[in-house]
């Protein structure tokens, strides 16, 4: 089963802690970006049909630093917070309405809840800012181009 889902079948009533890792490919996301599995971290409630599930994602994603160019491993946890309900029942709460407004309520078919968009989605924008390599990363030199994080260039100040 492809993705990040929840077995409803053998998720117990009530509170539970789950792990799953996930091959980031099953999240639709570049391999080469993610070299290793997204762990999910997740509290899990279910009430009935309806579960709320409340956790951090961690994963590690390769970028590149926007200052020097270089390749880094920027290790990503996203905390990540969905309410699921079985499709079709009922009528939605305000509450409700406002949950999926924001993008936070799913729907299930009984079966399982598929957390795989979002998944992707919380870790997408996590890498969405500008990452540097580190905070104080100094650059290449505008002129001839250097690492300018091995030492100064030849190019007069
Ligand atoms: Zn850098
Ligand atoms: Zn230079």
């Amino acid at each position: 089963m492809a993705g990040l889902t929840l077995d409803l079948a053998t998720l117990p009533p009530g509170k539970s802690q789950i792990v799953l890792d996930t091959d980031p490919v099953d999240l639709d996301l570049p391999a080469s970006e993610w070299p290793s599995p997204v762990r999910a971290e997740l509290g899990v409630d279910k009430g009935g049909e309806q579960i709320s599930v409340r956790g951090l994602l961690r994963a590690v994603a390769e970028l590149g630093c926007v200052r020097c160019l270089r390749t880094f491993e920027f290790p990503v946890t996203v905390e990540f917070v969905a309410f699921a309900d079985r499709s079709g029942t009922g009528r939605r709460s305000h509450e409700e309405a406002q949950l999926v407004r924001d993008r936070y309520m799913l729907f299930h078919d009984g079966r399982r809840v598929d957390l795989t968009a979002e998944a992707r989605e919380a870790l997408l924008l996590e890498i969405s800012m500008a990452p540097r390599c580190r905070e104080d990363c100094r650059g290449l030199c505008p002129r001839c181009g250097a690492d300018l994080n091995e030492g100064p260039c030849d190019c007069s100040p």
